[in-house]
């Protein structure tokens, strides 16, 4: 995916930090990691907050989930808070179009 200079118009890698059109401060829009947050459809166990964060940063989701139920427990209602503001705020995947 390209971005473009909102100066000049250049393309300009994702890693640039300067466009190599006209040299301005590529000012980034929003963090990637959180343009893909997803909370997948399927492979999910209470919201798909833990499937989510495992796809987009590459976590075991075993792991990930070990995690959640401990910190819950241990850190109740602190991680409830969380996972609930996260289920709200990851957007769902979007399914596939139905078969007609
Ligand atoms: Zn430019």
């Amino acid at each position: 995916m390209n971005n473009f200079c909102s100066a000049c118009g250049s393309a300009i890698t994702p890693d640039a930090r300067f466009c190599p059109g006209c040299g301005v401060t590529v000012v980034r829009v929003a963090a990637t990691a959180t343009r893909q947050l997803f909370r997948p459809l399927y492979d999910r166990r209470i919201g798909g907050v833990c499937a989510a964060m495992s796809r987009a940063w590459g976590w075991d989701i075993g792991l990930l989930r070990i995690l959640t139920v401990l910190c819950g427990i241990f850190l109740f209602p602190l991680t409830e808070i969380c996972y609930i503001a996260c289920w709200i705020g990851i957007p769902e995947e979007i399914p596939a179009p139905p078969v007609l």
